[in-house]
């Protein structure tokens, strides 16, 4: 079945791009996504990527993938392979993705640009805009604090362009010196009170190696990358915003000809029980709490998609959530809500059992297997059927029998009747215990008549369960994952990892019919009755592994109403 179309949305910044596209201001609409390669991409990104790639195709511009790595210490090429993997995962669905992606794709470095930005500075120097100060970074974060100007700001434009070249040359050592921007010490704006724009590290760097020692911060690298890029708008999320008037006055304090990016703010996604920032991911990655960056509890891209979340439910996620500029927090049911709706129209039906308890038809003959008919997807004809062994011993859930019943418990009893899907009505005549007195299996009489087709066939019990035929049972290992964290707001205050929940891996083995031996990385599966799950990588073709990726219902809803 074709995942969802993703009819573009409409919001403020659309509208300013589509006012842009209508003036002539431009006339090729050029966006960035600028992650840096500290972490793996994570649900948040999923946001800003749907929204820069998405621009750039509704009005036939480009976007460029840069990593923004201008922290050598931080930064990693098996982050910059995840995040271009992710990002390609995630818009492979859109057929005109090439047309947008521009340079096929292969990402862009603010460190390709490491030369022509270090003119940018040579030529604020030159201009008196930029001096060389040789405060430590704790003093000249506490003039900056209180507006007091720094003793270095009035060197010479010579002496300041000697320092400069001996910084870049390795003369000094780290923290020595930096260039500051020579704005406003009095401005109400902390940016613009002479910002730092290059700090001195010798530091190995994944792209440049040691060609340099001295790093261009954040807003120095950004404006300029996005000149030297020609993007036309900066999109990026609102804590940018303060930050803008500099943005500003780097780009037009320099002689710069063409014409210059805009810098526009959005709110973040900020998502219900669970962690955000790739700082806090790493945490939790580094101490062994989680297996990995993908492992399926985390909002990580690679994480959501091993744990089975399709890149078109995440891009309509992102689409339905919409841009705005306030800061919220969006509720996690909303991305299940979402998965929900796909899988349903999407995932082929399967019989699995996750907590077998063995059921035997006594009068059903020994030896005896039947093919059943079971739909594989009622949303989807298209879909058609497939045949389940049926046979004298059965697996049944666990929890679809219960020996003291609680009122209006239409499941099995003793005594009392079941329909099996696609099957006969069953009634349980006999209990049997371990010694412990633990129930092991369930002797049962089928009401052979009772079967589609079969005389009895509208013959109506209250209660349908799902089952697996004992002698065809493959197993599996299926992991149910449930949230990270046992609060909404991890970040609400305390340490985060005090609220990771106990109880967000459970591991059981199931019995599963046979046609799941078939089953492919690509497609999404409904166990009747229980959740969607897809197949793990870990996954082998004798020993398969599922993932839950989400329930069929909001169990926790249930739970608060408690
Ligand atoms: P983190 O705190 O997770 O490291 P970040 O903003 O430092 O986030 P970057 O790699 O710098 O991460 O982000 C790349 C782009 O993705 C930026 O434009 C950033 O604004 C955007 N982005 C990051 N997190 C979110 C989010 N939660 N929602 C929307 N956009 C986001
Ligand atoms: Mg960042």
């Amino acid at each position: 079945m074709t995942p969802p179309p993703n009819d573009p949305p409409s919001d403020f910044i659309r509208d300013i791009v589509a006012e842009d596209v209508r003036s002539g201001k431009h006339t090729k609409i050029h966006t960035r996504f600028p992650p840096e390669p500290n972490g793996y991409l994570h649900i948040g990104h999923t946001k800003a990527i749907c929204l820069n790639f998405g621009i750039a195709r509704e009005f036939g511009g480009l976007c460029n993938v840069r990593m923004d790595d201008t922290n050598p210490e931080k930064e990693e090429t098996e982050y910059v392979d995840s995040i271009m993997a992710d990002v390609h995962w995630l818009i492979d669905g859109w057929a005109d993705k090439n047309l947008c992606l521009n340079s096929g794709g292969a990402p862009f470095f603010a460190s390709d640009c490491f030369q022509p930005i270090y003119g940018f500075a040579v030529q604020l120097v030159r201009r008196g805009k930029a001096y060389v100060c040789d405060m430590s970074a704790e003093q000249t974060d506490e003039y900056r604090r209180v507006g007091k100007e720094s003793s270095f700001r009035d060197r010479s434009i010579e002496e300041n362009l000697d320092l400069l070249a001996r910084m870049k040359a390795g003369e000094f050592p780290d923290g020595a010196r930096t260039l500051r921007a020579k704005i406003d010490m009095q401005s109400p704006n902390m940016w613009l009170r002479d910002p730092v724009l290059y700090r001195i590290r010798h530091a190995q760097h994944h792209q440049t190696g040691d060609a340099w020692c001295i790093y261009p911060l954040y807003d120095f690298a950004h404006c300029l990358s996005d000149y030297l890029e020609g993007i036309t708008h900066s999109l990026c999320t609102l804590e940018f915003e303060v930050h803008r008037p500099l943005y500003e006055w780097i780009l037009q304090t320099l002689d710069l000809p063409n014409e210059l990016p805009q810098q526009i703010e959005f709110a973040r996604l900020n998502l219900t029980y669970t962690v955000m920032s790739k700082r806090k991911l790493k945490q939790l990655v580094d101490d062994g709490l989680v297996g990995g960056w993908d492992d399926p509890r985390l909002p990580t891209i690679s994480g959501m998609r091993r744990r089975g979340v399709t890149a078109s439910v995440l891009r309509d996620f992102s689409y339905r959530i919409g841009i705005t500029k306030y800061p919220s927090l969006t509720e996690v049911d909303a991305l299940e809500h979402a998965i929900r709706a796909e899988f349903n129209q999407s995932a082929l039906r399967r019989l699995a059992v996750l907590r077998p308890l063995k059921v035997t038809l006594t009068n059903y003959p020994e030896g005896k297997t039947e093919e059943l008919d079971a739909i594989n997807n009622p949303e989807d004809h298209s879909a058609g059927s497939r045949k389940v062994p049926f046979s004298r011993e059965l697996y049944i859930e666990e929890a679809d029998f219960m020996e003291t019943p609680v009122p209006k418990y239409y499941r099995l009893k003793p005594g009392g009747e079941v329909r099996l899907k696609y099957g006969y009505i069953i009634k349980c005549d006999e209990v049997l215990k371990d010694s412990l007195g633990k129930i092991v299996e369930l002797r049962c009489t089928a009401d052979l008549e009772s079967k589609s087709g079969g005389p009895n066939s509208n013959r109506k019990v209250k209660g349908t369960i799902h089952w697996v035929s004992a002698a065809h049972a493959l197993e599996a290992e299926v992991r149910l994952y449930d949230r990270l964290f046992t609060v909404p707001d991890p970040d609400a205050g305390g340490d985060f990892k005090s609220f990771l929940n106990p109880h967000s891996l459970e591991i059981v083995r199931a019995k599963c019919e046979p046609s799941l031996g078939d089953a492919k990385p690509e497609l999404r599966y409904q166990f009747e009755r229980l959740a969607y799950f897809a197949l793990d990588p870990d996954s082998q073709p004798n020993e398969l592994v599922f993932n839950r990726t989400v329930t069929l219902r909001d169990t926790w809803a249930k739970e608060a109403k408690k």
